[in-house]
């Protein structure tokens, strides 16, 4: 398993928010994290990411015990975070947003391969490269925020409501980007409250409801379920 989450606590202060959740992410799979507002789906991300710690548990990426690894650690072991919000820096350029991606000295070393790659990826980007990001649409914006996720060389890719505020047009066409980062070769972990889009995505999917996962199966398994059809499909 490329990602094993054990038995994970994390919490604000004395306030716990995720309670001994388990999940697991394989190289190669979309995994998604389904649940309603404030279950506690970018707690859980933020944590896997390295940007919380976490009160009891285990995070393990490829074998290493990530649990005493500092934050900047995490991506050199091949995390990368596309956080809600997209935390561009608006007034800086396309292209030196994306470079904030490749600081590290292993991707930075191919720093224009991946450059490539993302312009491939996104040729949209390309023509703008020389734009402050904060002129771009928020679908394009949201094109730099994976494209600075890519520039690391991540082995898996976390996407925290990549969706959120994308006008309704934008919305298939990020989830189509989200597969060609999967066969591109990074594992995806994506949290979503947009159920329909996340399941229709992912090869497994887990339902986190007040910090705990109440569900978990295949995408087509869960659609069936009548607590996820009453409470996430409105059927
Ligand atoms: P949303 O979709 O609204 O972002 P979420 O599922 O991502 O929801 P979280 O943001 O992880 O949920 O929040 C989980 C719980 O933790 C909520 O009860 C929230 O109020 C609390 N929480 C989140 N961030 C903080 C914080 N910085 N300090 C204290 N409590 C927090």
């Amino acid at each position: 398993m490329l990602l094993e989450v054990r038995n994970l606590h994390v919490g604000y202060g004395d306030a716990p928010a995720v309670w001994d959740v388990s999940i697991e992410v394989d190289a190669g799979e979309i995994v998604s994290v389904i649940g309603p507002n404030g279950a506690g789906k970018t707690t859980l991300i933020n944590a896997i990411a390295g940007m919380l710690r976490s009160r009891q548990g285990h995070l393990r990426f490829d074998g290493v015990d990530m649990t005493r690894v500092r934050p900047h650690g995490f991506c050199e072991q091949g995390i990368a975070l596309v956080p809600e919000g997209r935390r561009l820096f608006a007034k800086m350029t396309v292209e030196e947003n994306l470079e904030l991606g490749c600081y590290l000295p292993r991707p930075r070393a191919a720093r224009a391969e991946s450059l490539e790659r993302v312009y491939g990826l996104f040729p949209i980007l390309r023509q703008k490269r020389a734009q402050p990001a904060g002129e771009l649409s928020g679908g394009q914006q949201q094109m730099v925020a994976i494209g600075r996720a890519l520039m690391a060389q991540p082995r898996i890719v976390l996407f925290d409501e990549p969706s959120l505020g994308l006008a309704p047009t934008i919305v298939d066409d990020m989830f189509d980007i989200i597969v060609r980062v999967r066969d591109a070769g990074a594992a995806v972990l994506l949290v979503e409250q947009n159920v329909i889009k996340a399941l229709s995505v992912a090869d497994r999917a887990y339902v986190l409801e007040q910090g705990r996962i109440v569900a978990t199966g295949l995408p087509d398994e869960l659609m069936k379920q009548p607590h996820i059809r009453e409470a996430y499909l409105g059927v």
